[in-house]
């Protein structure tokens, strides 16, 4: 795929602010609608449909219908994936316009949008494509006679809740493996940032997706969220978003015993040995740090340093902090954009506070950049404890921690003393000692040499109160699969 340098639009049109539902759009049954702003300027785009429990349950029904009795279970699965090819298809013939609109409501510079979300987004919907055809059971030589085989069906409707770090990307994540297994789907996005969803499904539409496979309800996390979550109609949840809401979520789908795969928060600790190139470790750091503003849930936010080059290594991280450029994401050369809202944005410098106040030293940033937008300096601190907030807790901004250590065990142990457990790295020339801490660490993800390498062919997600499940690669497509045994006597 051939992706120009600079950004073709800068003021996409807003096509679509309605819920999508059973292939119409219409207006919250309620008629509330929500803002959703620009966070570069504190501007309101757009006024967006806030729908509640009772679109949900529309789109639960128009899911159900597409499942039950309408096309999506009668397609043969060979056409589902056609269809998923042609959408990945329509999403490279509008590539300026989603490109822009994603960075319009979420922040994150153009050349992000263009250069990551949107071809990960386009790879990951081809990738599931490819699977919808080679979805198969097995037969078992049980015991008799028998004959015994599994078919691998769909779960059902799918209610898929997503976060607003990286919007596109996280309904590509959902709606590939859903696709894929034969379910329909209920999309709630996030608040801040429904309008790339919207238009997502406007183009499957396009696409020729069938009414109700694919409905879209924007709106509020306790009343449309939590509605996905208690809805009959509804077989299984995936969400991604904060610990704290994931808990909830597996709580209240209990009551149904809903099928859940959660992908939550992380404190991903980066390992950089002194054999390592420091050069590929001071990158790898950086951008495992600040990509996304710093809001990933991967972000290696704990970056642990070998004594003998720890002070190196702190120079050349914050020579490369203070060169970062940040400011308007529109332009095709800013490296890091506004925070996504004034929410996260108080949150963050709230965190550089504590840091100050418990100790750490601030080396550069630590602030507000600009008065309009919600920016954030590109911040490092050292002197960094274990058991400060900041080495602690999930910041999710553009706020570094740096550490030392002297042993691999040691520092192992450090790594892995956190409740969350989603990603790690290892910066080293020594194979045995690599290997040793990608078999130590506990993450669902170890990078090693390397950072926020994502493809959708691999296997992503949490160990202990990072996720359930995976998303990506062949696992994900278990989350949206019923196995059924068959076994049928042959006297
Ligand atoms: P963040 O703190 O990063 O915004 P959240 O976990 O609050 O993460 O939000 C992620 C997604 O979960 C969003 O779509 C949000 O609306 C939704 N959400 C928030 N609260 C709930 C809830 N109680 N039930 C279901 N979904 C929720």
């Amino acid at each position: 795929m051939s992706i120009a340098e600079a950004p073709k639009q800068t003021a996409p049109e807003i096509k679509q602010t309605q819920c999508f539902i059973g292939g119409e759009w219409v207006d919250a049954a309620s008629g509330e609608t929500f803002e959703t702003m620009n966070p570069a300027t504190e501007e309101i785009i757009a006024n967006v449909a806030a729908g509640d429990a009772e679109d949900i349950d529309r789109a639960a029904k128009a899911a159900r219908k597409a499942f039950d009795s309408g096309p999506w279970s009668k397609m043969d699965a060979r056409d589902r994936g056609r269809l998923m090819y042609k959408l990945a298809d329509l999403f490279e013939d509008n590539f300026d316009e989603l490109a822009a609109l994603e960075t319009l409501d979420n922040g994150k510079p153009i050349s992000d949008s263009r250069n990551a979300d949107l071809p990960l987004v386009i790879d990951c919907l081809r990738y599931y494509a490819g699977w919808a055809d080679k979805i198969e059971g097995k037969t078992i030589p049980i015991r008799g006679n028998y004959m015994c085989y599994t078919r691998s069906e769909p779960v059902g409707v799918a209610g898929q809740i997503i976060p607003w770090n990286f919007p596109m990307l996280m309904a590509a994540w959902k709606w590939g493996p859903a696709l894929a297994a034969g379910c329909t789907i209920v999309m709630k996005p996030a608040e801040q940032t429904p309008l790339t969803c919207l238009r997502m499904a406007d183009l499957a539409q396009e696409a020729g997706f069938p009414d109700g496979v694919i409905n879209i309800v924007p709106g509020y996390g306790p009343t449309a969220g939590a509605a996905v979550v208690d809805n009959p109609l509804i077989d299984k949840v995936a969400f991604t978003g904060s610990t704290e809401v994931g808990k909830m979520i597996m709580k209240n789908a209990a009551q149904s015993l809903k099928r859940v795969t959660l992908e939550l928060g992380g404190k991903s600790p980066n390992l950089i040995f002194a054999d390592a190139d420091l050069e590929q470790a001071a990158q790898g750091a950086f951008i495992g740090l600040y990509l996304n503003q710093g809001q990933c849930c991967v972000a290696c936010s704990r970056i642990f340093v070998e004594d003998d080059i720890h002070d190196q290594m702190v120079d050349k991280l914050v020579g490369m902090s203070k060169e970062r450029k940040v400011g308007d994401p529109f332009d095709p050369s800013t490296e890091q954009g506004p925070q996504i809202d004034k929410t996260q944005f108080d949150k963050i410098l709230g965190y550089i506070e504590s840091g100050k106040s418990e100790g750490a030293t601030c080396l550069t940033g630590g602030g507000r950049q600009g008065d309009r937008g919600y920016y954030i300096q590109p911040t490092v601190f050292t002197d960094v404890k274990d058991d400060m907030k900041i080495a602690r807790e999930e910041i999710f901004g553009p706020v570094m921690q740096i550490m030392k250590f002297s042993d691999i065990d040691e520092v192992v142990k450090r790594g892995n003393t956190t409740e969350y457990g989603l990603a790690a790295s290892v910066f080293t020339r020594d194979v045995a000692k690599a290997h040793k801490a990608a078999a130590t660490l506990k993450a669902g993800t170890v990078w090693v040499n390397c950072y926020d390498v994502f493809d959708a062919a691999a296997p992503f997600g949490g160990f202990k109160q990072s996720g359930l499940g995976r998303e990506l690669g062949e696992a994900a497509l278990s989350n949206y699969i019923e196995s059924k045994t068959v076994t049928m006597s042959l006297d």
